[in-house]
């Protein structure tokens, strides 16, 4: 067994929050998207919605609005790390899905 060294990092490589794409309308967003990739909707000068799937494994998807003309709306910095602020808050069936996406991780709430 010399040298076999097995490496979790390796196993499972973090895999930071990212902006995958950009689509000029909300229907082109694809059903399904890799874990923590984001859908930016609307143009690079006019983002209007972001759109994810929630991290917390229940499979729903996350549709929260960027256009600063909105109330509220939320903010988006980096690409390859991914910033949201404020945080992500989603009630759904009543169970609270509740998180801050900073620098391509999550923190939960
Ligand atoms: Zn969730």
């Amino acid at each position: 067994m010399d040298g076999l060294k097995f490496s979790w990092t390796q196993w499972i490589p973090f895999r930071p929050w990212r902006l995958a794409g950009i689509v000029e309308a909300a229907d082109e967003v694809p059903d399904r998207l890799p874990p923590k990739a984001v859908v930016m909707v609307g143009t690079e000068d006019y983002a209007k919605w972001l759109a994810f799937d929630c991290p917390c494994g229940q499979s729903h998807r996350i549709l929260i609005p960027l256009d600063k003309a909105k109330k509220p709306h939320w903010r988006i910095e980096g690409r390859t790390r991914l910033s949201v602020f404020p945080s992500v808050d989603a009630t759904r069936a009543g169970v609270r899905c509740h998180y801050i996406i900073r620098d391509g991780r999550t923190k939960w709430v």
